[in-house]
């Protein structure tokens, strides 16, 4: 089994290069080709025999696009193939602060929420690092633009990958691969409260979002079984103290589903557990996935939540839906490829 190259820390191609006999400055040599092109071939700074050597034990691996589908509004939403033949998404946005790329952790998903598309079949696997750099450099080379702001809202659960998901967060940040500031990275999680703490003695500039989706103990176990193992109140400490130990806002994402948690007393809970401007509250509209029927909130209904929060001074704001016209909820794309096949 040849190693990704993709996937490994300057320290490590260091190292390597030093196991080989070689000196460790040639790392400068090798790090920022790494992420530039597509084979060791064409690493002309190193030497043939370098070169050679390096590839009977590693690769640079490259992701296929096996489709994509392109937005009105700019964005682009790939399905990737793995060299195992799985499937994962990325979804390419474009904001005035710069463009963004929503990258998958897993194929599949463990966690079970009742209204995301990819957790339906389960988790297959979890992504290396070298397989979530690869969703960026592959967006990259596609579109034609830098992405310059990462969101890991894709297929899977960030934390239920730890170390890969760290690992990438290192080598993403380095200033030879892409260079992406953890100021314009966001880390989102279903609520898995041991990691949450087990990030914060990291203490990373990146900004953690939650999944919260309900604000009571009974609603949010009906709709995410995460919360039958770590409930609310041990969430909502865990994020207090996250934010007591990184001196980060943590942002709370809140899709809103008709007649289910966009009530007055959903919205009165979340003033009364989230005080003092320390969060900010994402509204979505939660979007249709053909296997489930939850109904998305009006946009007038959502409105008067959003300003309820706001009146009361929670920070709330309605997430502007992007890609409206093409498959743009999680995992859609993945389940009709998997049905498809199966057919
Ligand atoms: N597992 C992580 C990250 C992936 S999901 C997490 O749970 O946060 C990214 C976001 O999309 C989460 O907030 C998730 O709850 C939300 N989401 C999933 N399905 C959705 C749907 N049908 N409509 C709206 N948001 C959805």
């Amino acid at each position: 089994m040849k190693t990704d190259l993709r996937g490994l820390t300057y320290t490590e191609i260091e190292n390597l290069l030093v196991d080989m006999g070689e000196a460790k400055f040639r790392a400068k040599q090798l790090y920022p080709a790494i992420f530039k092109v597509d084979s060791l071939d064409e690493v002309t700074t190193l030497s043939k025999d370098l070169r050679a050597r390096l590839s009977e034990n590693f690769y640079i691996g490259n992701l296929e696009t096996e489709s994509k589908q392109q937005s009105k509004d700019g964005t682009v939403k790939f399905l990737f193939k793995l060299h195992d033949g799985n499937f994962i998404e990325s979804v390419f946005m474009k904001y005035h602060h710069g463009n963004t790329l929503c990258v998958s952790s897993q194929v599949g998903c463990l966690m079970g929420c009742k209204f995301c598309a990819s957790t339906i079949g389960g988790k297959v696997r979890d992504l290396s690092s070298a397989e979530i750099m690869e969703q960026i450099i592959a967006a990259q080379r596609d579109t034609g633009e830098r992405v310059s702001n990462i969101v890991m809202m894709g297929i899977g659960e960030p934390l239920d990958n730890f170390s890969n998901v760290m690992k990438f967060l290192e080598i993403v940040n380095h200033p030879d691969t892409l260079n992406i500031g953890l100021r314009h990275i966001s880390l989102s999680t279903c609520g898995i409260v041991p990691k949450i703490y087990e990030l914060a003695e990291r203490n990373l500039p990146i900004t953690l979002s939650v999944s919260l989706h309900a604000p009571f103990n009974d609603m949010r176990s009906n709709i995410m079984p995460v919360n039958k193992k770590y409930p609310l109140d041990t969430l909502v400490t865990a994020m207090y103290d996250y934010i007591k130990k990184t001196n980060r806002r943590i942002s709370i994402e809140y899709a809103l589903i008709q007649g289910k948690n966009d009530t007055p007393e959903c919205a009165n809970e979340l003033v009364r557990l989230f005080k003092n401007g320390l969060f900010h509250i994402n509204l979505i509209p939660v979007n249709n996935v053909r296997e489930r029927d939850y109904k998305k909130t009006t946009s007038d209904a959502t409105k008067d939540f959003c300003e309820r929060l706001n009146k009361r001074g929670l920070n709330a704001t309605v997430r502007r839906e992007l890609g409206a016209d093409i498959d743009a909820a999680c995992g859609q794309l993945r389940r009709k490829k998997q049905e498809n096949i199966s057919k």
